[in-house]
């Protein structure tokens, strides 16, 4: 049978952008504009968004001392022991990934070392929220990787510099910290301007404008992936409990207006229950003016016949979170295989991930899951190959075989660097 839906989003089924606005238009028009004339539009954008125009964008490192005196102790251990945990989990993934070389034939050898990317700029977003998390995510997971220089922004909130985020910042390694934003931030690393150094590629989160910035960008400079607001979605079936199915769906509607937070059930009885909650929770929620947009606008419950035809379902839905919530949730490691993360039963929940358990919170959205995983080391390493031959037999015989490959393709000029070498080494080989 077909889905049925106890509640389907009213707006648009990918959003993508804030509701009303034209964000790809308005991104190009600013990124064209810091192109042609770097600082000044910088400082331009920045005034007009964020009602930010320093002295300087960067921090000093006394401006850093200062800053991170004024954070709580409690906040300052507490970075450190999610940090430690991003860390751990990060390092693991380096040591997944392994330089090799492997004798194909005799006297062939072929091999790939991993070469960090030499610059980085890492977006922590902080428009309404100072996400603080973001920078370990990025910048100590580029650390991780062997980056040499990291380079951090974030924007101001409410024209203040968000502390923590730059006490986070500084203690995930940053080397450079912006007090910077939105799609200026991205285009002035991207580019590179007097004041700021151009990077090789961005990581990071951030909202509608920000990730059309990197799309947009992406060719000029490497991007780590498309991360865009934020989205949930949580598979049930009748033995989950409806009100932390409803407090875990307001845990990610609350990032922004424009998240999709999806119930996807077995059991109507528990779809219906939970939307029951949502409405209860969001009359005393503090962020109920944002959670509450994105569940109107973008809220769904869905319910299907079958455990079977929920990881199909979800599947499709590609979502960046997914919670599993049923009686076997590791079934969904089986069963399902495009989502950015899965959360598995009722003791774990999206919110750990995005704020300490130690993987990355930097996860692909608008079905991005369907061509990439999330933010990790491996993001930020070129894997490069190299190959020696040094059997003067072996280089005979790949000469003969390249040329004829060549020839094949019409390519003359290759065909002759082969036969060359088939001639030098290959006794009985004629010349051209
Ligand atoms: P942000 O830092 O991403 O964006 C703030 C900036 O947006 C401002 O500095 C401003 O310059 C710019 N901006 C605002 N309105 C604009 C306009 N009309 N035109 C041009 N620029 C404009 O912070 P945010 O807005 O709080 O959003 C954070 C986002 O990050 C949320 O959507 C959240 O869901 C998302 N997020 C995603 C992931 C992920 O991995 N996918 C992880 C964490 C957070």
């Amino acid at each position: 049978m077909a889905p049925k839906y106890l509640k389907r989003a009213s707006a648009a089924e990918s959003p993508a952008s804030s509701p009303g606005l034209d964000v790809a238009s308005i991104v190009k028009n600013v990124i064209e504009d810091i192109r042609q004339n770097g600082d000044a539009a910088v400082r331009k954008y920045s005034e007009n968004f964020d009602k930010w125009s320093p002295e300087s964008f960067k921090l000093s490192k006394e401006q850093i001392d200062a800053t991170i005196a004024q954070v709580p102790k409690q906040t300052i251990e507490d970075i450190r022991q999610v940090q430690a945990n991003v860390r751990r989990f990060a390092k693991a993934q380096r040591e997944s990934i392994r330089d090799f070389e492997l004798e194909t034939q005799p006297g062939v050898f072929l091999g790939q070392k991993n070469v960090p990317v030499a610059v980085v700029g890492a977006y922590i977003p902080g428009g309404r929220y100072p996400l603080l998390a973001s920078a370990h995510m990025t910048i100590l997971t580029a650390k991780v990787a062997g980056v040499p220089h990291v380079i951090g922004a974030t924007p101001p909130i409410a024209g203040k510099i968000p502390k923590a985020t730059v006490a986070a910042m500084h203690m995930a390694g940053a080397d450079e910290i912006f007090i910077l934003g939105g799609v200026q931030a991205v285009a002035a690393m991207a580019f590179g301007t007097k004041t700021i150094h151009k990077v090789d590629f961005l990581a990071g989160p951030g909202n509608a404008f920000v990730a059309e910035g990197k799309r947009q960008l992406f060719g000029e400079i490497g991007i780590d992936l498309f991360a865009g607001p934020t989205e949930i979605l949580i598979i049930t079936d009748e033995t989950a409990d409806a009100f932390t199915v409803a407090t875990d769906i307001l845990s990610q509607a609350e990032h922004g207006p424009d998240s999709p937070a999806i119930i996807l059930t077995t059991s109507e009885e528990v779809g219906r229950k939970a939307m029951a909650y949502i409405d209860e929770l969001l009359k005393e929620l503090p962020t109920a003016p944002l959670a509450g947009t994105s569940w109107r606008a973008f809220g769904e419950v869905i319910v299907v016949d079958s455990i079977d035809e929920a990881w199909k379902v979800a599947d499709q839905i590609a979502s960046e979170h997914v919670q599993v919530f049923t009686k076997n949730p590791r079934d969904a490691l089986e069963k399902m295989s495009t989502y950015g993360a899965l959360f598995l039963g009722e003791n774990t929940c999206v919110s750990y991930g995005d704020k300490c358990i130690g993987t990355n919170h930097v996860l692909p959205t608008r079905k991005a899951a369907k061509y990439t995983g999330g933010l990790w080391v491996g993001k930020f390493l070129r894997t490069c190959t190299y190959q020696e031959v040094k059997s003067t037999t072996a280089s005979g015989e790949l000469g003969r075989l390249c040329g004829r490959a060549a020839r094949a393709e019409n390519f003359e000029g290759h065909a002759r660097s082969g036969d060359l070498r088939a001639q030098k080494y290959l006794s009985d080989e004629h010349s051209w």
